[in-house]
């Protein structure tokens, strides 16, 4: 099997360590595999994107010796693809259009989950939509860091295409991951129940099903994610080995002394040779306290 992998980043800010563990990770597995690796910026999201961030984020993998192959891919210039997608699903009766609010949701069924209700209530066609998915059943699937998984409870017809125009993550990341013929996905944990909603669309799409695992991602000392909301650190894009060397020691892998002495692209060379995926503790969080 050939592997290709890839690291999909949303230009919401600058790369903090939580983004380097996610791009190190999928580069390492892809390159200790002979694969390809490839960047996609996940721009469909424009209220929450930061002017610059893209040029920031492939400046600073460039600073920590990440070489990706082919040329990047942005989903913003790609709403044509996501748009044929959408009619499919709408013509075949797969995907339908839903103007409920989270408010009127919550009211009927005391939980953000869907209940059907505009599948036999159509909202008239001058009503501004979101289209939502069908979707019955959870597929479980075997996560190659943290085994089977599974999640029932998070079962509902969920948002295909939001209701201010914009194309939803999931629609468009399944997409973009099987025209990339992404074989392996490596990301965090946050991402880990969205995995059997884009099983459910390769399914519906005829997809080939690629192989997942899903890294712990480093929280704060009250358990939150880091991340531009939680006011996550950039990365230091002066000094990068210190940070891939906690990043690589984060992933359980165990860097030696000497290798932290040189440059990046080094550096990368020797945790491509020695990487071990199973060393990857199997849990979806780890407190990671950044340094002072
Ligand atoms: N763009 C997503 C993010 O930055 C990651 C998508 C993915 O890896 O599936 O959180």
């Amino acid at each position: 099997m050939t592997y290709i992998g890839r690291f999909a980043p949303s230009p919401t800010g600058p790369l903090h360590f939580g983004s380097l563990l996610a791009a190190l990770a999928s580069y390492l597995d892809a390159r200790a595999n002979q694969g390809q690796w490839f960047l996609r910026i996940e721009d469909l999201d424009p209220p929450r994107e930061m002017p610059g961030a893209t040029d920031l984020i492939l400046f600073c993998l460039e600073k920590f010796g990440f070489e990706w192959n082919g040329s990047v891919i942005r989903q913003s210039d790609r709403s044509e693809i996501y748009q044929d997608r959408l009619q499919a699903l709408l013509k075949s009766d797969l995907a339908y259009r839903c103007n409920c609010s989270r408010q009127q949701i919550k009211q009927r069924t005391g939980s953000s989950l869907y209940d059907r209700f505009c599948y036999s209530h159509p909202p008239a066609k001058t009503e501004l939509c979101a289209v939502r998915c069908l979707c019955d059943t959870d597929i479980p699937f075997q996560d190659l860091i943290l085994g089977q998984q599974q999640f029932p409870e998070y079962t509902d017809d969920f948002v295909i295409h939001r209701r201010d125009g914009l194309f939803a993550y999931q629609l468009a990341v399944t997409v973009d991951d099987a025209e990339q013929n992404i074989s392996h996905i490596v990301r965090g944990s946050d991402l880990l129940d969205s995995t059997p909603k884009q099983l459910h669309l390769q399914r519906l799409f005829n997809y080939p099903q690629p192989l997942y695992a899903h890294i712990p991602v480093a929280t704060n000392s009250q358990g939150q994610k880091l991340s531009k909301q939680t006011f996550a650190r950039p990365l230091n894009q002066s000094d990068p080995v210190p940070q891939l060397g906690q990043a690589l020691q984060f992933l359980g892998q165990q860097p030696e002394p000497d290798i932290l002495s040189c440059p990046a692209p080094e550096l990368l060379r020797w945790a491509t040779e020695n990487w071990k995926i199973e060393r990857i503790p199997a849990s979806t969080a780890i407190e990671w306290k950044e340094a002072d």
